[in-house]
């Protein structure tokens, strides 16, 4: 279809003010990163390092992703185990520091299994290592929402995982507010010690 030239310059200057003023909402929801003292981002090296030291056996996968976490600051007593049917998330829930947060959560995920071929380091260690380093970089800004940091299990089976975790959350609704204040977890297990 053919547009008229004054209806197409019409539609980008409405397109450009949508943009403006979606730049603006967005920087208006960002921290204010000049008054982060202790932000911690991670280094080109520090990532690299831990892409490297990818396990190559999916068996193991499991216990590496979890030291992973460990290894970027989350307590071991955060650190919870989800059996939902085959498959084994890892979750570690950072909690927000708003009133709100225990209803508005933010899910960033990844799988730590791997697929067939080869050490799976792209697919998908490189998520986790992503998600490893978020974790300690949000960790360090004290976000106001509760941001729940997930590692898959199974997804190379067919997305069993994160299916299995979506299929528990309980659909948030003005009348089932009491029932949505947690993401619930059946069968949620922390992993224990310090
Ligand atoms: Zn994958």
């Amino acid at each position: 279809m053919t547009k008229h030239p004054t209806t197409r310059r019409s539609t980008i200057a409405v397109l450009l003010s949508c943009l403006s003023l979606g730049v603006g909402n967005v920087r208006a929801q960002l921290p204010d990163f000049s008054r982060a003292t202790t932000l911690r981002l991670s280094s080109v090296e520090e990532i690299a390092a831990e892409f490297s030291a990818v396990p190559c056996n999916n068996d193991d996968r499991l216990a590496a992703a979890i030291a992973l976490f460990e290894k970027l600051g989350a307590p071991r007593r955060e650190i919870n185990l989800d059996k939902l049917g085959v498959a084994e998330n890892i979750v570690v829930t950072l909690p927000g520091t708003a009133a709100h947060a225990r209803t508005e959560q933010v899910v960033i995920g990844a799988h730590y299994d791997k697929v067939s071929a080869g050490c799976g380091a792209f697919d998908n260690w490189t998520g986790m290592v992503a998600i490893g380093h978020m974790y300690r970089t949000i960790k360090s800004l004290k976000p106001s929402k509760t941001i729940v940091f997930v590692g898959f299990g199974k997804e190379e089976n067919g997305l069993v995982g994160s299916r299995a975790m979506v299929d528990q959350i309980v659909t948030f609704d003005t009348d089932q507010r009491r029932r949505a204040e947690t993401l619930p977890r059946r069968r949620s297990s922390p992993l224990g010690g310090s």
